[in-house]
């Protein structure tokens, strides 16, 4: 049975943190703020992976309230994720994300992106699709306040 999930998430830009997304630090007077590393990339894609288990979502498994995800590395949300579809009988098919940034460019980091999700989800490289897009300067993203995410991710299911 295949079956998919939608993910999505946005973190806000301030000074003094490091930019971080799909376990790249990308090179950035701002970074995104939040409890763990905020990776808004891995997040979105977290969710996707459990929304196609009909899981509950990042919040539930990784709660914000939990000293032990405070700066964690957004990888072990995937690797999590990744474990419940194999101990489910289940198979990792792809997942495709688009990032929404302003700033900085993301195109000459996608490549890495991929390399780094591919691992965190015990997949290759050519089972991720990553897209990066402005917001053509619109609303909060466009004026550069923060960054979001959206992901859909497959994954084949025992009957
Ligand atoms: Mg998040």
């Amino acid at each position: 049975m295949t079956r998919v999930g939608i993910g999505y998430d946005v973190h806000q830009l301030v000074a003094g943190r490091k930019l971080i997304l799909g376990g790249v630090e990308i090179p950035h007077p701002k970074g995104l703020d939040g409890h763990s590393d905020a990776d808004a990339l891995m997040h979105a894609i977290c969710d996707a992976v459990l929304g196609a288990l009909g899981e509950g979502d990042i919040g539930h498994f990784f709660p914000n309230t939990d000293p032990r995800w405070k700066g964690a590395p957004s990888k072990v949300f995937l690797q999590e994720a990744a474990r419940l579809v194999a101990a489910r009988g289940g198979r990792f098919v792809n997942v495709d994300a688009s990032l929404i940034a302003q700033q900085p460019k993301l195109a000459p980091h996608i490549a890495a992106m991929k390399t780094h999700i591919a691992i965190a989800l015990n997949a290759n490289p050519d089972q991720i699709g990553i897209k990066a897009t402005t917001n053509e300067h619109l609303g909060f993203i466009g004026r550069e306040e923060g960054i979001a995410a959206m992901a859909v991710a497959s994954v084949e299911l025992p009957e």
